[in-house]
């Protein structure tokens, strides 16, 4: 079944018109291995090398300094492990934050079970990390912090650029996971003193399976697939060049367009925020209101079951998603929510709607009349 109405884009985006239209040559005209010396690699040689300027271009960067990737996942893993593999002997401690994704939480956890030491930083109420917590954390034997420029449940945005001087000062390597970022706010690694940074082009209207990582030139990391050369022998293996040029057609346009849709991001998420506040009762924001993702809308339901929610806006053609993944039939609350300090039953009432450019103003306020229906239909269950 299709959703008539896409409120998920911050799981994931479709791929747009241009994207794909770009994309399909390197399926069928030009399918050479771009390792290959004649003609028909090396055309497909000159699409990667482009979309590394693409990708370089619109986060300040080097093209030498763009790594293609499998995914935003596999940008995080080769971030933290890569660092924490080539600087074990200069030190085993990372600083981390309790909000990451788990492309970073968890490979942290394992580095953890393999001798590195990590120090996970908590968030204000609103999921903003102080920057201080950061600097009070670091220690002499300190290789890696890695904070995500914004979250992805409830849209704040990070201190990048006070983290990553703090970083830069003191020696360290600062990543950032800026996959939520990547066309909603504007990057610029230079700004951010990011040392490595990571995004995924199916969060930004590219393919799935394409991802890049950013090395700032002179940055140690070593590599997590070994093989042949491909990438600077830092990821091995035949490049995905059809994913790859729709990943740097897919920046070029989100960064030729992101004030424009941001603005009209913005727009429609307020109107989403203020109906939902005003309209239903028993209702209130997670995340911040201001310095929040344009897309970004989470809110929380009192005496709401969140994945019942869920299902019925499924139900009524709308996709969404919420605070609690039922994972074999145990709900885990959120991460997110936790730290933030929500307890239980608020972090399992929650949903997060979050907008795309080809959302229009009549879809948000459809989807405000049908939560509302379901809300009061749900209350009504729960008090009987
Ligand atoms: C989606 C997401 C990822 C993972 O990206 P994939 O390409 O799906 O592996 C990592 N970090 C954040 C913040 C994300 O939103």
């Amino acid at each position: 079944m299709m959703n008539r109405i896409y409120l998920d884009h911050a799981a994931t985006t479709p791929v747009s018109a241009q994207v794909l239209e770009a994309m399909i040559p390197f399926f069928s005209d030009c399918w050479g291995n771009a390792s290959s010396v004649y003609g028909t690699g090396r055309e497909a040689r000159k699409a990667v090398e482009k979309a590394r300027r693409q990708v370089a271009e619109a986060i300040g960067a080097e093209p030498r300094e763009i790594l293609f990737t499998g995914c935003g996942s596999e940008s995080d893993n080769l971030a933290v492990k890569g660092t924490a593999f080539a600087l074990k002997e200069k030190g085993r401690h990372i600083i981390t934050t309790d909000i990451e994704h788990p492309a970073v939480l968890n490979t942290c956890r394992w580095l953890e079970k393999h001798g590195f030491e990590v120090s996970y930083i908590t968030p204000d109420k609103e999921g903003y990390i102080a920057p201080e917590k950061i600097l009070a954390a670091i220690r002499e034997d300190t290789i890696l912090i890695s904070m995500m420029a914004a979250n992805n449940e409830i849209g704040t945005i990070e201190p990048v650029a006070e983290v990553g001087a703090a970083a830069r000062e003191k020696g360290i390597c600062f990543h950032t996971d800026a996959v939520q970022a990547a066309g909603a706010v504007p990057i610029n690694v230079n700004e951010w003193k990011a040392d490595l940074l990571s995004i995924s082009a199916h969060k930004f209207y590219g393919p799935k399976g394409a991802g890049a990582l950013y090395v700032r030139h002179g940055t140690h990391i070593d590599s997590l697939i070994h093989g042949g050369e491909q990438e600077r022998g830092l990821r091995a293996g035949t490049e995905n060049v059809p994913g790859i040029v729709g990943l740097g057609t897919a920046i070029e346009a989100a960064n030729k367009e992101l004030k424009q849709n941001a603005d009209k991001m913005t727009r429609l998420r307020e109107r989403l925020i203020n109906s939902i506040l005003s309209e239903i009762p028993g209702t209130k924001l997670n995340g911040p209101r201001e310095g929040r993702l344009p897309n970004n809308c989470n809110i929380s339901f009192d005496k709401i079951d969140g994945e019942a929610l869920l299902l019925r806006l499924d139900l009524a053609g709308i996709a969404a998603s919420s605070g609690s993944a039922c994972t074999a039939g145990s709900q885990e609350i959120s991460h997110v929510l936790k730290a933030i300090g929500l307890t239980d039953q608020e972090a399992k009432g929650s949903l997060r709607l979050t907008t795309g450019t080809g959302n229009t103003e009549a879809e948000i306020d459809e989807a405000v009349t049908v939560i509302h229906e379901i809300v009061n239909d749900l209350r009504s269950l729960f008090r009987g």
